[in-house]
């Protein structure tokens, strides 16, 4: 008997592929339906590994870690034909994009590839998209059959596993054995800070560009291998909000192509078709537009591909909840609207391969041929190493091709930082781009000096422009050059040894100069500052500079400790033999000064703002490796506040500010850094000096004849803009004498997120550090009131109060941590202010 049935078991399984091939649904493995419970990440990952083991038409990679060590995985989805040769198309890809040589073909696979919840708290689409796997590799489903036939699909469960978690571990916490769809019921409410985040709390959908994070590090190297015909970035916004889809709102970049425009409403038609079978509600064309270049559907945009974002309604929906209108909206609804547009948009996708793959080769024909922009060659002077290093480093990652110097080194070129014309001698090592290459839409939008806006309403940030990030001085070109070299000529640093030396310095001008620090600092070693320039060992040193001097640091291997800790980082140092120098103060004197090693509170919790306290936080722990410690601002009260020398209020809304207790430790020499609203909550507040610029009366009598004028109800949107500032560049005098201008030229390009300006300090109150005059407005969208009232005021400014100090920063200068230039002006607040 049990031969038999064993018999029966090989026939089975030897001739009926299908039954072996049985896969089961997200439901069968489960154990629920989708949307009747939120699904932790684990769980979904299982379920990718499950098909990945079962089905035969995918390959499941895991392409990296999140923070908190949860894997980032991406499904690779292909016919019979296909599965095996998916290195073949990725390759073809690139070829076809002229990345690498060899032609391609556009006979081959469209690769379409669906990024599901980046934002953790918008957990919809990471539920759907299990659904959408199955209905992939379903062997009975023939449809999805028929559309692998010329496609391979790129499914990424979650892009921010750690903020999913976050969202799915708190809400399960606190449901009930139903769900209260009552919208004040706290499981709609979320406590500090959310799961939108990540670990540091980055938004990941601002970071595609920049790559400050490990997770959009992993991902956009894997993207940027595969580089798709079509990526959609699924989200969730306000639940009273029907779907959103494409085609997306203006202001649309105007490097994008009209076969981009055009398809976008191909897809959008082919998902209203469906919705409008369902009666489901929808928009397109609002709210969603197409500039900043960091989000999930421009960057694909930016390079080649259909990128879209979609949009649910369901932010703290939690799985069910009474919307405005009444109705309630489950999960279950949520997860199937998704589930609808993922098949809809691959179906339309595998009905157009051809012409996809037609103007996917026609973009990166014209962008190596004819590339967008004035500018056919952007050369970045060389000012420093480590900050070429940072940019070169960048632009490789979005595989952008660069070189240095140039064969003729006299060029007639546009200066970013005067504005006009002028000749110039490229160095050899400085950096050099020719705009003759694949990604030349990418990096014209990332270079050009001024983004083009079309006076209507946008979703962020308006101006980027990486020369001024970086603070570099930089040449656009009208002609075309080619770098004379591709590898840069300066040698990395020679470690140093058997050294035994005066002192060792380095400079201070780069986040690596401030790594440095950090890590002397932590091994105890005792780091001085020239408050001036000076010169010795035949060398030139700015003030700022780190001096570190044997005297004091009484090691036995104080030479090895010092060059070993620079040899680590790549740090290049110079041994003096003598305190005596060539020129400006002498290493005793009292123009070389101690650096106290700070013990850092950063504040945190309910009412900060968690994106610009991530920034800090992210700043210390993963860029520079100094501690922190990071204290809600509730807990204050019962904090040992002496144990600390800076506390550092990044913006947000802070209740009682300052308290009592912060004003007395400031007296007693405490530093307090407040950026941002933390700045505007110290105006008027007894002891700080900072006040808002007061208008003049004429422009305040004509805000009142304004004000009379009769205005259209359907015009208010409009009028709004004209009191807008989304994100724009400004140019600061910067006293660089101070030490929170070290290591800055006498000016700094600051990213203006808001039209706040103070009134300058008078007499010796205070330090006017970064200040704006007239004709500071270099790039990006200022409402019309806004630019008026940009003028002639602070910006940066440090107040010295009683023992201690308040430092003034009234713009966010670590925003989303890519704006290079003001980590060493935050550095400066922290290590060297009031030193
Ligand atoms: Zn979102």
């Amino acid at each position: 008997m049990i031969k038999k049935h064993l018999l029966l078991f090989v026939f089975v399984s030897f001739f009926c592929p299908a039954f072996a091939q049985k896969i089961q649904s997200p439901q069968e493995f489960l154990g629920y339906k989708l949307g009747e419970h939120f699904t932790p990440h684990y769980r979904i990952a299982e379920y990718f590994r499950y098909v990945a083991s079962v089905s035969k038409n995918v390959k499941l990679q895991q392409f990296g870690t999140t923070n908190e060590g949860r894997p980032l995985l991406a499904m690779f989805i292909a016919s019979d034909e296909n599965i095996g040769r998916l290195e073949e198309i990725r390759h073809n890809n690139l070829k076809l994009a002229g990345i690498e040589s060899g032609g391609g073909s556009t006979a081959m696979p469209v690769v379409t590839w669906l990024s599901y919840n980046v934002h953790g708290n918008e957990p919809a689409s990471s539920e759907a998209s299990m659904w959408t796997l199955f209905d992939m590799v379903d062997p009975a489903n023939a449809a999805t059959k028929a559309w692998l036939k010329n496609m391979v699909v790129v499914i990424d469960p979650c892009l921010n596993p750690d903020g999913r978690d976050r969202y799915v571990n708190f809400y399960n916490s606190v449901v009930g054995a139903a769900p209260d769809p009552s919208p004040t019921s706290r499981e709609h409410v979320e406590p500090w800070p959310g799961g939108r985040v990540n670990h540091f709390y980055f938004d990941l959908n601002r970071d595609w560009a920049w790559q400050q994070q490990k997770e959009t590090q992993a991902r956009v190297g894997l993207y940027n291998q595969w580089l798709p015909q079509v990526h959609v970035d699924y989200h969730e916004q306000g639940y009273n909000a029907p779907y959103y889809f494409a085609p997306a709102a203006e202001p649309y970049h105007k490097d994008i192509t009209q076969w981009q425009r055009q398809f976008q409403i191909t897809i959008g038609k082919n998902n209203a078709k469906y919705f409008d079978q369902n009666g489901w509600m929808y928009f397109t064309k609002y709210e969603f537009d197409l500039l900043y270049p960091s989000y999930g559907d421009t960057y694909p945009l930016y390079n080649g591909s259909i990128g879209m974002t979609y949009e649910q309604g369901g932010i703290s929906a939690g799985l069910a909840v009474v919307t405005r209108s009444g109705d309630t909206l489950t999960l279950v609804q949520r997860v199937a609207h998704h589930h609808s547009t993922s098949l809809s948009t691959l179906e339309i996708a595998a009905l157009n391969t051809q012409k996809l793959l037609d103007e996917y080769k026609k973009f990166f024909d014209n962008s190596r041929a004819n590339p967008p922009g004035d500018y056919k060659t952007y050369v970045i002077k060389n000012d420093n190493n480590n900050k070429i290093n940072a940019l070169a480093k960048m632009l490789g990652r979005n595989g952008i091709q660069y070189g240095f110097g140039l064969a003729n080194k006299t060029v007639t070129g546009f200066n970013y930082v005067t504005q006009k014309t002028e000749q110039y001698n490229v160095g050899a090592n400085d950096l050099v781009v020719n705009a003759y290459q694949p990604k030349a839409v990418l990096l014209h939008v990332l270079l050009e000096p001024k983004t083009f806006i079309p006076d209507s309403n946008t979703y962020d940030i308006t101006a980027w422009s990486l020369p001024y990030a970086y603070g570099l001085k930089a040449y656009g070109l009208k002609e075309s050059f080619k770098p004379a070299s591709t590898e840069w000529s300066v040698a990395a640093p020679k470690p140093l040894v058997n050294t035994h030396a005066y002192a060792y310095v380095s400079a201070w001008q780069s986040v690596n100069d401030v790594k440095f620090l950090a890590a002397l600092l932590k091994k105890k070693i005792k780091v001085r500052y020239a408050e001036k320039p000076f010169e010795a060992g035949g060398r030139q040193f700015t003030a700022g500079s780190l001096i570190v001097t044997r005297a004091g640091n009484d090691l036995a291997d104080f030479d090895q400790v010092v060059t070993q800790t620079a040899a680590s980082l790549n740090q290049e140092i110079t041994p003096i033999s003598t305190g005596f120098v060539d020129k400006g103060s002498d290493i005793g004197s009292d123009a070389v000064r101690y650096i106290h090693q700070p013990k850092i509170a950063l504040i945190a919790g309910d009412g900060i703002n968690s994106e610009a306290m991530g920034e800090v936080w992210h700043l210390f722990e993963a860029q520079i490796g100094y501690p922190a410690t990071l204290i809600r601002y509730q807990d204050l009260s019962r904090t040992k506040l002496g144990e600390f020398d800076v506390v550092i209020c990044p913006d947000g809304r802070y209740e009682d500010f300052p308290s009592e207790k912060l004003q007395n430790w400031i007296r007693d020499g405490g530093k307090l850094i407040a950026v941002d609203n933390a700045v505007s909550l110290l105006v008027d507040k007894k002891g700080f000096l900072i006040k808002h610029k007061e208008e003049k009366k004429e422009d305040k009598d004509k805000e009142k004849d304004k004000d009379k004028t009769v205005k259209l109800y359907g015009d208010r949107d409009r009028l709004a803009l004209s009191e807008s500032i989304p994100g724009a560049i400004y140019k600061l005098n910067l006293d660089n004498t101070h030490p929170l201008g070290f290591g800055l030229p006498d000016y700094y390009y600051s990213l203006k997120l808001n039209d706040d300006i103070y009134d300058l300090f008078s007499g010796d109150d205070g330090w006017n550090v970064g200040t704006i005059k007239k004709d500071g407005y270099v790039s990006g969208f200022v409402g019309a009131e806004s630019k008026k009232k940009i003028n002639n005021g602070l910006l940066l400014g440090v107040q010295p109060m009683g023992r201690g100090s308040v430092v003034y920063m009234v713009d966010d200068p670590l925003f989303r941590s890519f704006w290079e230039n003001g980590k060493l002006l935050f550095s400066n607040a922290v290590f060297m202010v009031g030193q």
